[in-house]
């Protein structure tokens, strides 16, 4: 019997049923924890810059002793000396005096401003003329502005981008504890698929969701265990599942998740642990069963490839991030509706739109082919009590 929950429904219960779930960490080099989740939080324990510096090439002065000075009226200072890169100034400016400071380098102590050097006119002599005041902390970045010891650098979970790794390094780590990738076992099921470099015989189809998981995990920075294609027996499923589960921390099988006859996995789930959502309702991806065995999460995906696509970033992605203490998966932006989209299912629907320019255009995708997700950059949800929408209407976007 299907219980249907909503989508929403069936991500509460994945949290309450998942969240707990972690994975273990370990340490690796910078150079390779491109993609990988933070382990820790990362806190500053210095202060950024280390030094008050300039970002203009000029001359650091003391604000006090440009106030009033005009065209007219020029304020004179002496230039005492020049800030060279990567050196300390020793001396200390005083009022009525200018240090020549390069982009970059360092203001000497009792400056309090950068002037640029396209204002400053050189009188000869050691003499230099400003034209106008200004304010103090003009054209520098104070020591500790960017972060201060204690600072929150990165948050626990963090997916490290390129940035991030550059952030790491200026800290001077080249070690970096990250989560452990989860395996993640794939199973397609049903008499009719081949794998891809078998050529067909009538009424067989190639088997597109093992090697579309086997990206998609990659993609979120899981390990992909596959398995050879099962047939609609229980029997079979069964072994395949439990030799799945010997290495794998997650399971996905798509196909024979729905109530029909040769429909194994859910008979199998209440035999070997336990459902926790069977049936969706939501368009493409009504039968999904998601479950646990052992403790480990197990998500039956519809075998429809399309449906399996979307149904692994709704809620297989979110469930593996979360075991890396990592909430955020997807980029949600607005964008306008191009054509009119109409929908009367009685269920939430999915709909794939190609974003371009904060405009979204509906990708046709009915028949569950999956070429035409490649076209595709986004998608959005018709809520289930709304008939369709209108061209021009604004609508928040997943992006793919
Ligand atoms: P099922 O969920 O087993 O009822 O399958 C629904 C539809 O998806 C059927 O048309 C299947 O032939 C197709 N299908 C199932 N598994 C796959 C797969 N791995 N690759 C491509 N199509 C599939
Ligand atoms: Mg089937």
């Amino acid at each position: 019997m299907l219980t249907v929950k909503t989508l929403a429904e069936t991500k509460t219960l994945i949290n309450q049923q998942f969240g707990p779930l972690q994975m273990g960490s370990e340490v690796t080099a910078l150079a390779r924890a491109l993609n990988r989740f933070l382990a820790l939080e990362i806190i500053s324990n210095e202060s950024i810059p280390a030094f008050d510096r300039s970002t203009v090439d000029g001359y650091a002065v003391i604000s006090r002793d440009l106030v009033g000075c005009s065209d007219s009226i020029p304020a004179i200072l002496r230039k005492t000396g020049e800030s060279l890169m990567g050196e300390m100034p020793a001396q200390i400016l005083k009022e009525g005096e200018c240090f020549y400071v390069p982009t970059g380098g360092a203001l000497p102590a009792g400056a309090d401003t950068m002037v640029m050097i396209e204002f400053v006119e050189d009188f000869g002599a050691g003499e230099f003329a400003f034209v106008k005041p200004v304010a103090p902390g003009a054209n520098m970045i104070f020591k500790g502005e960017d972060l201060e010891p204690g600072d929150l650098i990165l948050p626990i979970g963090k997916r490290l981008n390129p940035a991030d790794i550059g952030t790491l390094a200026s800290m001077g780590l080249t070690e970096i504890e990250v989560y452990q990738q989860p395996k993640v076992g794939v199973i397609s099921t049903g008499d009719e698929l081949v794998p891809a470099d078998i050529s067909l015989k009538p009424g067989q189809i190639r088997d597109v969701n093992t090697p579309m998981l086997e990206a998609l995990l990659q993609e979120a920075g899981a390990i992909p265990q596959t398995h050879p294609i099962v047939p609609d027996l229980r029997d079979d499923l069964r072994n395949a599942i439990r030799s799945a589960l010997s290495t794998a921390d997650v399971l996905l099988v798509s196909g024979g998740t729905s109530v029909g006859e040769h429909d194994n996995l859910p008979l199998l789930l209440e035999e070997l642990g336990q459902i926790i959502v069977h049936g969706i309702a939501i368009k493409p991806g009504k039968p999904t069963i998601v479950g646990q065995i052992d403790g480990k999460p197990v998500f039956g995906l519809p075998g429809n490839p399309l449906a399996a696509f979307f149904m692994f970033h709704a809620l297989v992605k979110p469930a593996l991030y979360s075991l890396s203490s990592s909430q955020s998966t997807s980029e949600q932006v607005q964008a306008t509706l191009t054509r009119a989209v109409s929908s009367n299912h009685g269920r939430e629907e999915v709909v794939l739109v190609r974003l371009e320019e904060g405009r979204a255009t509906p990708v046709p995708s009915k028949s569950g082919l999956i070429s035409k997700v490649s076209r595709a950059n986004g998608y959005f949800l018709i809520p289930r009590d709304q008939e369709g929408l209108a061209s021009g209407q604004q609508i928040n976007v997943v992006q793919l």
